[in-house]
């Protein structure tokens, strides 16, 4: 059976509440693997982001509806820029405007749809578009070079308009009105627009496609939008799925298309992961097991761009956890520059600032450069795992093969500079005992994990 993915689809809904088991066991007979679940108000947003974290297939957007603002709603964002760095918290929406129903001023939706292009632009996540009666004002606000992948949910506006927002490259959602008998106009569009540019959702609870008009709606019934979408393109159903379901991992940015996670919430902290490189190739590394811990996706595909990273930290605010932490999945201090620009930015805006290395930069940095690298950071955390320059080489293969006694250099520096804990992985071939008895020498305290 063909593979479909529900673009856009309220599970959080309180409709959906008392048969959710049900609602996706339907789906996955109806071979729906993928279900995106927006967030119409602060609430249905961190439902729709613990969704995610319980239900296989389940990504989430976080957002608030164009017409449920208060005019008192504070322009930072803050709550919803926290719901969006949880796991598979993968868009910003629904945002938009809705100029049909007016229960929102024009002033505010506009200001509101704009502070969800920034948060969607810094975080590099898609966003999600709501237009009624506002489709031209919409693509003028967006204007044209919006950095992240656009979905224009749910359309049903002016022909013209989706012509020019395909051409721009967003993609075109359709839902339940695609097969309403007498809609020949939204069957042309579709027919008109490119292929590639085309996604398919059902908007449940609402909007039940022919012939379930009237009951409530539910990811199961994609497949009437399938079938429409392919009875126009005249192609073969399985093929149609196969376009359908490569334009939502564009879309949102997933499976061959996966985005990096910059930045994520882990233990209470916020980690920023700023490089894919690092000076060593240590046999327990992540790196070499998975693309990622805790459901976020950290794997790199070339470095990420220093203008982005700035922008994040913009968009943080330190409410959002204890401390922000510089990470990577590689080592932080291959990109010094960077990193230190990054923390100062960091420790100006409030935040308690911690490095997370395994402390050989010494090897690449002079003593001076060092000293002003760290300066920003308010701890440091130390990757020790071995005890002595002959297990370190064997266990972590660094690079630079005196990288034991820049280790223990960089270990005295940071200490009369900042908080210094250790960590150790616990790994065959390493004395563990060994590890503590150093770390007690050094009189810091150590952290064993594995
Ligand atoms: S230092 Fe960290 S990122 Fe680098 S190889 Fe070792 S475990 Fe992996």
């Amino acid at each position: 059976m063909p593979e479909l993915f529900d673009t856009h689809c309220h599970l959080s809904d309180e409709r959906f509440c008392d048969d959710l088991d049900r609602v996706l066991a339907s789906a996955a007979e109806s071979g729906v693997t993928g279900f995106l679940v927006p967030g119409i108000s602060l609430e249905s947003s961190r439902k729709a982001a613990f969704l995610c974290e319980t239900r296989a297939g389940v990504y989430a957007a976080a957002g608030i509806h164009p017409n449920e603002f208060d005019s008192d709603y504070p322009d930072d964002f803050a709550d919803i820029a926290e719901i969006l760095l949880r796991p598979r918290v993968i868009a910003v929406g629904e945002t938009g405007l809705d100029f049909y129903r007016e229960r929102t001023s024009a002033e505010l939706q506009i200001k509101m749809f704009r502070n969800h292009i920034r948060l969607a632009e810094s975080l590099g996540l898609t966003l999600v578009v709501h237009s009624r009666n506002a489709e031209r004002e919409v693509l003028d606000i967006l204007g044209n070079d919006v950095a992240v992948p656009v979905i224009m949910h749910c359309y049903t506006g002016p022909p013209d308009v989706a012509l020019e927002a395909a051409q721009r490259g967003y993609y075109i959602g359709f839902a339940g009105p695609l097969t309403f008998r007498g809609n020949n106009r939204l069957r042309d569009l579709a027919g008109s627009l490119p292929p590639d540019k085309i996604l398919i959702e059902t908007d449940a609870p609402y909007l039940s496609p022919e012939p379930l008009r009237g009951r409530r709606n539910e990811p199961s019934n994609v497949k009437y939008m399938a079938d429409t979408i392919s009875a126009i393109w005249d192609r073969d159903p399985a093929l149609t799925a196969e376009t359908l379901m490569t334009n939502s991992l564009k879309a949102l940015q997933l499976g061959p298309f996966q985005r990096t996670d910059l930045v994520y919430l882990l233990y209470g902290n916020i980690y920023m992961n700023i490089t894919g490189r690092c000076s060593n190739r240590c046999r327990f590394c992540i790196k070499d097991r998975a693309d990622g811990i805790g459901g976020y996706y950290l794997a790199h595909h070339g470095e990420p761009l220093e203008g982005r990273l700035e922008s994040i930290i913009e968009t943080l605010s330190p409410s959002m956890g204890e401390e922000l932490v510089f990470c990577g999945y590689g080592e932080p201090t291959m990109r010094p520059e960077l990193l230190r620009r990054l923390a100062r930015k960091a420790a100006g805006r409030g935040f308690s600032v911690r490095l997370n290395t395994n402390g050989t930069c010494l090897s690449w940095l002079s003593r001076e450069e060092t000293v002003l690298l760290l300066e920003p950071f308010d701890a440091v955390s130390i990757s020790l795992n071995t005890s002595c320059a002959e297990e370190y080489n064997t266990i972590c293969r660094p690079a630079d093969g005196n990288a034991w006694d820049r280790l223990m250099e960089f270990i005295e520096l940071a200490g009369r500079l900042a908080f210094v804990s250790l960590t150790a992985v616990r790994y065959s071939g390493v004395e563990i005992e060994s590890v503590e008895k150093l770390a007690k020498t050094l009189s810091l305290p150590l952290r064993i994990r594995g």
